[in-house]
């Protein structure tokens, strides 16, 4: 599945987002903000913030997973923008493992999820947010849900086994 909407967001985001949130996070609290807004979304497990290697990506974070372990990887010595935080967040709320899921990695509902994310905890207003997408050509779902919850029922399972 091509990533075309990839770099049509990496624009959209920059030239939108910092209008409404400057938010900046030093990389010792950024563990706490994924946990909280994790478990605020009603999940157990959130994703570890480790660090990237300094000269890894010019976006400055990563989203991966090591098994059923959820990982996002920033700058240790870079202060991070919170929507990139977020971003990142709205990649592991989407479950990718089980093959079910053919949209690409920032398809619709990734999308969809992140706009929704960025409305709550950054107080965006969601309006301004779709009619920037839409001038960007960027196709979002607002239905979408994030499916990692299967991740962690399977990870509970496990646990209990
Ligand atoms: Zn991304």
């Amino acid at each position: 599945m091509r990533d075309d909407q990839r770099s049509k967001i990496y624009d959209w985001e920059w030239s939108v987002i910092p209008h409404w949130d400057q938010t900046k996070v030093p990389y010792k609290d950024a563990q706490e903000i994924v946990n909280l807004i994790w478990h605020e979304e009603g999940f157990k497990y959130p994703p570890k913030i480790m660090a990237l290697r300094p000269n890894a990506t010019a976006t400055g974070a990563q989203a991966i997973r090591e098994g059923s372990k959820l990982i996002i990887q920033i700058k240790r010595k870079w202060r991070t923008r919170a929507f990139i935080l977020i971003h990142e967040i709205a990649h592991h709320m989407l479950e990718k493992s089980t093959g079910a899921d053919t949209e690409a990695i920032h398809g619709p509902k990734f999308m969809g999820i992140y706009m929704k994310l960025l409305r709550k905890y950054l107080s965006i207003p969601l309006i301004h947010l779709m009619v920037r997408a839409h001038q960007n050509g960027i196709r979002y779902n607002l239905r979408a849900k994030p499916t990692v919850g299967r991740l962690e029922r399977a990870r509970d399972r496990k646990k209990a086994a």
